[in-house]
């Protein structure tokens, strides 16, 4: 890219989106997509995806299409951008007459650069005309892994995006997407027929994600203590398996005093959404959810997501712990998980009419996803080192860098329960094992004598919970299989004869309390005494703001804009200008409002 075009490009960032320079890889993509080539971008969720065809569609005459699969999505971008003094339109099914007129006399006139539209509006005979009126000079599609039946999220109205190239066979096509596997890359290519693309791949690593897992113990309290720890007036997603579950968990966390709401695909329409509403304006709210509130979530400042329920794949698992943070800003992905996950989560897919390729593959990601739960290294590590990315170092942000991670030597332990299923003749199930090791006096226990038996009671000394997570840690491991999915009884593997004669060291990891973490939430740490009253205050002014706008809060100003106020303490426009996320239209309308503000302070 010739040095002109690049201080150009770096123009349009700082004075219409306040960012001071380009992320590493959203510079390639631009200067692929501007020099005429059709193009693959890989990025994390919160990498910064909008700004690769935002930025050239106001660099380049003429007018960027851009494919979006929700209306939402579309809205927010639009309402997003009109706050940067950037004029946007969509043109959906929703829209009357005359609005959509208005649309395409802004687009004509050149005032409108972008156009967003869905893939279902885009292949109407009528749009297709029209389109082929203007002068396009650049087509943007938006989570492109929609269009593989190999990515996760395939959607039928994306396969007709492939005749994009035939239509428009001159205009260079971005195709983005945060799927990294290579599968889906290369589908992708194929489906949108695309001309030898240029493809861009972006580290996976989202090292504002705290990632923390611990075992289950008493789940809502382990919930609420990690709220409480630091998360009260934050926005957090909680995902649970079961809408059962995420209503119950809802109202606990209501009963608690928290600002709560259940998400399920099984709640009306409306009910829906008036949380998604709500998800979108308030600036706490806690949304417990199963996977259905996933896609069309871009609010940037989600603080944490909590899993209660264990992801069935490391995918799904990053997807959705990638809703966190997305503005840079410190974050946490927390999970529990126990021994019911594993059962649960194996008896559903073993008793599915899937194919047992299907089958064979899902155990693998299952697999993957207890080995994440189970290992004594780097969490992220391990993560990465799943998406073929490899961490040199440990990240020293999760919870295997952050606490003291010990391994103990449980090989006895593992002899003693593999000796008791044996025993007992390897049909019962985890619950009655454990109670035969820790000598229960239970009805069923004496009734068939097991009282008499030598494992009986030998593991008295140790808890229900301790011997639940050896047993776990010897399942995943395959030193003990399920026998009959139906009643989940326990048997014993080729992999048990090992540790019962001791040919193996079983070890298993130990959790203590944590070191205490130097910077928790860097940026609010750095505030100095006082300085989170300002940081209040501005935080206020914000909502007065964006309530008189009818935006949500975080489309006025991220938090991170409101700390680099705090820190900066700008007296001038032209230091306004200086903060972070300040771009030349924000400053017109906000600066005099905050200033005054912070000169108060
Ligand atoms: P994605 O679509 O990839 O998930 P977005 O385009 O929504 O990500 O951007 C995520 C966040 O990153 C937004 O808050 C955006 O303002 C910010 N951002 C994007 N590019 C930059 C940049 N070059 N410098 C600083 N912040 C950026
Ligand atoms: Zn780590």
């Amino acid at each position: 890219m010739e040095i002109m075009s690049e201080s150009k490009l770096l123009n349009i960032l700082q004075t219409h989106f306040g960012h001071k320079e380009f992320r590493m890889q959203q510079s390639s993509i631009i200067d692929s997509v501007l020099s005429g080539q059709d193009t693959i971008g890989i990025m994390p969720t919160g990498g910064g995806k909008s700004v690769c065809y935002q930025v050239p569609a106001l660099y380049l005459d003429g007018v960027t299409v851009v494919i979006s699969p929700l209306i939402s999505l579309m809205q927010d971008q639009v309402i997003n951008l009109a706050q940067n003094g950037i004029k946007a339109s969509f043109l959906n099914s929703t829209q009357t007459y005359e609005q959509r007129t208005q649309v395409r006399q802004d687009i004509s006139s050149g005032e409108s650069k972008l156009l967003y539209l869905s893939p279902e509006g885009l292949v109407s005979g009528s749009m297709l005309n029209y389109l082929k009126q203007l002068e396009i000079s650049l087509i943007a599609i938006d989570e492109a892994h929609c269009v593989s039946q190999w990515g996760h999220e395939f959607r039928k109205d994306y396969t007709k995006l492939g005749m994009l190239k035939e239509h428009f066979p001159q205009t260079p096509i971005l195709a983005l997407t945060a799927t990294a596997d290579s599968k889906t890359r290369k589908d992708i290519a194929a489906q949108l027929i695309l001309d030898e693309p240029e493809t861009f791949l972006s580290s996976f690593d989202r090292p504002n994600i705290e990632y923390q897992i611990c075992e289950r113990d008493n789940e809502v309290k382990q919930l609420i203590d990690f709220i409480k720890d630091g998360h009260e007036n934050e926005v957090g997603i909680v995902y649970c398996l079961s809408r059962k579950k995420v209503e119950k968990i809802a109202k606990e966390l209501q009963d608690h005093g928290f600002e709560a709401a259940p998400y399920h695909a099984g709640l009306s329409s409306e009910f829906r959404e008036k949380v998604q509403l709500r998800f979108n304006a308030e600036e706490k709210i806690i949304i417990v959810a199963t996977i259905a509130f996933g896609m069309g979530i871009d609010r940037p400042d989600v603080r944490f997501v909590a899993h209660l329920d264990l992801p069935k794949s490391l995918e799904g698992y990053y997807q959705e712990t990638g809703r966190a943070g997305r503005d840079g800003q410190d974050s946490v992905a927390w999970m529990v998980y126990g021994l019911q996950d594993v059962m649960k989560l194996s008896q559903m897919l073993e008793t599915t009419d899937a194919s047992e390729l299907y089958k064979k593959v899902a155990r693998h990601k299952l697999d993957a996803m207890l080995s994440l739960c189970e290992t004594i290294e780097c969490r992220r590590k391990y993560l990465l080192g799943y998406f073929e990315e490899e961490l040199e170092e440990d990240c020293g942000n999760c919870d295997s860098c952050l606490s003291e991670v010990q391994k103990w030597d449980a090989t006895v332990d593992a002899q003693k329960l593999l000796s008791t299923i044996y025993r007992t003749g390897q049909v019962f199930g985890a619950g009655y094992i454990i109670d035969v090791l820790r000598g229960s006096k239970s009805q069923k226990v004496l009734d068939r004598g097991h009282d008499q038996l030598s494992v009986y009671g030998i593991g008295r000394e140790e808890t229900k919970h301790h011997w639940n997570s050896v047993l776990r840690q010897l399942l995943h491991r395959g030193h003990i299989g399920i026998k009959n999915w139906e009643y989940r009884n326990l048997c014993l593997t080729d992999k048990s004869g090992e540790i019962l004669k001791k040919e193996t060291i079983f070890e298993m990891r130990v959790v203590k309390e944590k070191k205490g973490k130097v910077s928790k939430r860097s940026s609010e740490a750095l505030l100095m005494h006082g300085q989170d009253e300002l940081f209040e205050s501005l935080r206020s002014l914000r909502r007065e703001l964006a309530s008189e706008n009818n935006v949500p809060p975080f489309v006025i100003f991220s938090d991170k804009t409101l700390h680099d106020m705090c820190h900066l303490l700008p007296k001038t426009k032209d230091d306004f200008l200086l903060v972070n996320g300040v771009g030349r239209k924000k400053c017109e309308s906000y600066a005099d409002q905050f200033m005054s503000v912070i000169s108060s302070y």
